[in-house]
Parts: structure tokens; sequence; C-alpha cells
């Protein structure tokens, strides 16, 4: 089993990344990504423990990216994390996340949550504050009966905690990417709620600015959404990527747990 998407406690996931090491060789993975949003700082505290593992971990990420005034997802996978470009990417997105929990925070002030961006940091444990720590912060506050209804009435696009967070640009994440040695991944594309033109319009936009595969298999997905992401990779010359996008045991698909690869797919992990 190989899994190239998933997320520790050192973003907006639920395990540390011992702890997914852990499942992810329980349930029988062979390499594993850890990809956690805007950071790597997972990847550094798997460097500075000394278990070994019988698993071949890549080191991945999840970037932000701003493609026209959609919010993107782009995987880093088997990048260098002594890369001195891609650290200064990741920098700016992190900056522009904690700028984004602050001003979401303002929001929630005002619709009657005090010290809401205190309250969101204990539940994060860190500062790369994700809207899922939010989402928890509105269950328990009472503001919605549950996580799903948090994004529906105040984080998703548009509602009224919503805050349009800049990141970086499409081109600018890719070419981070690939200066830090990795390969840029277009994640679950079928997640952005565009239209078959504008999804067609996003690979080819990122076909061109060097982006080499994407995420044909992405946690819970139907296998027409499958099958038509296959045909997509291979019409536009790209590898097809595999991930259960785990964030914790209430996620759908645990650890190595999604739906096969298209055998007329080219993996993208074929050399590594
Ligand atoms: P952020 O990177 O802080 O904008 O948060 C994005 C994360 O929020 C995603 O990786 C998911 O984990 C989660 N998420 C986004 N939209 C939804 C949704 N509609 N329902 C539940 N979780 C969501
Ligand atoms: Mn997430
Ligand atoms: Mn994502
Ligand atoms: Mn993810």
């Amino acid at each position: 089993m190989i899994d190239l998407h998933c997320h520790s406690t050192f973003s907006d996931g639920k395990l540390t990344p011992i702890e997914l090491l852990q499942l992810a060789v329980k349930n029988n993975v062979k390499k594993l990504a850890l990809t956690d949003h805007d950071t790597i700082d997972g990847l550094l505290h798997i460097q500075k423990s000394s278990i070994d593992y019988d698993i071949n971990i890549i080191n991945g990420i999840e970037f932000s990216a701003k493609w026209k005034k959609f919010d993107i997802h782009i995987l880093g996978l088997n990048i260098d994390i002594d890369s001195n470009a891609l650290k200064d990417g990741i920098l700016l997105n992190k900056d522009l996340r904690r700028v984004r929990a602050q001003n979401i925070s303002k929001l929630l002030s005002k619709l009657g949550i005090k010290d809401a961006y205190d309250k969101v940091y204990q539940i994060a444990g860190h500062k790369d504050i994700g809207r899922p720590h939010f989402a928890e912060l509105l269950v328990k506050e009472g503001m919605v009966r549950d996580f799903q209804s948090a994004f529906k009435q105040y984080l998703g696009r548009g509602r009224k905690a919503y805050y349009p967070s800049q990141w970086l640009s499409l081109e600018e994440v890719v070419n981070v990417i690939n200066l830090g040695k990795g390969q840029a991944v277009l994640a679950h594309p079928c997640k952005y709620q565009l239209t078959r033109l504008k999804l067609h319009e996003l690979i080819k936009s990122f076909k061109e600015a060097g982006g080499m595969g994407i995420e044909v298999v992405s946690g819970q997905m139907m296998k027409h959404q499958i099958d038509e992401l296959a045909g997509l990779s291979n019409r536009y010359g790209l590898m097809a990527s595999t991930g259960s996008d785990f964030h914790s045991h209430v996620s759908p698909v645990s650890i190595g747990k999604q739906a096969k690869l298209p055998e007329n797919c080219q993996p993208i992990w074929q050399d590594w």
C-alpha cells in the first residue's frame, strides 16, 4: 500500500507523526508521505526522533495556493527539506496563515466569541492554525451543531467568518516545489467545485507552470471521478498520485485504505 497524503498534529490532523507512522505500519503501508498544510515541522520531528520503522517515509507538504479567486492545494512530494527556496516559500505561507487566523478570530469575536484567537490557539497547540481548528471552536462554543455546519455557516468561501487569504500563487508554489527538488501534484482536483471547463483550465495552468502530477485518488471518491481524473492525467501528460488525506479516526478513509489507482495511470512514485 502507498499513501502520499496525510496530516499530523503539526497541521490539522489529530495524530502525532509517530502515531501516523504506527498506524501506517499497521495498515501495511510501505511508502508514506506526511503532507501537512504549509509546514514541514512534522517531518523535522520525525527526523529528530530516532525511532526506526519498517516504512519508506517520503518528505511531503500540502501548500495552499491561489488560482484566480480559488484556494487550491498543491502537494510537494519527495522534497528536499533543506532547500532554502522551499523554506522561504513555506515561511511566506505560514505568515499569511497566521494573519488569516488573527482575522478570522476578529470576525468571530464580532460574532460573539470572546478571546477567539487564544481559544483557537489552545485547540491547535501551535500557530499554524487551520480552519478545522476554528470549526472545533465553533462547535465548542455552541455556535453550530457540528463540524460540517461550521464550514457551511461560517468558514466556507463567502460565509460569515471567511477571510480571503492571498496565499502564494499557483505558479509560485509550483516553482518553490521544483526549486526544492520535489514533484508538484495538484491535490484533490474534484474538491474545488469547479465547472468542467474551469477544471481543465486549472490543470492546463498547473501543467504550464511546471506541475508534474495530479492526485487521481484522494480520500473518499466515486469510481466515475477516479476514472475522469485518470483520463485527465493522461490527456495533460501528468503523472498520477494517490493518498487518503487522512486527518483523524473520523476521516472517511484510513491511512493507505484509499481506492486503487487505475491501471492506465503512470504512478508518480515509480522512480522513488
Ligand atoms: P485551511 O488550510 O486552514 O484553509 O483548512 C483547510 C482544511 O479544512 C482542509 O484540509 C480540510 O481538512 C478542512 N475542510 C475544508 N473544507 C471543509 C469542509 N467543507 N468540511 C470539513 N472540512 C473541511
Ligand atoms: Mn486539512
Ligand atoms: Mn487539501
Ligand atoms: Mn490534505
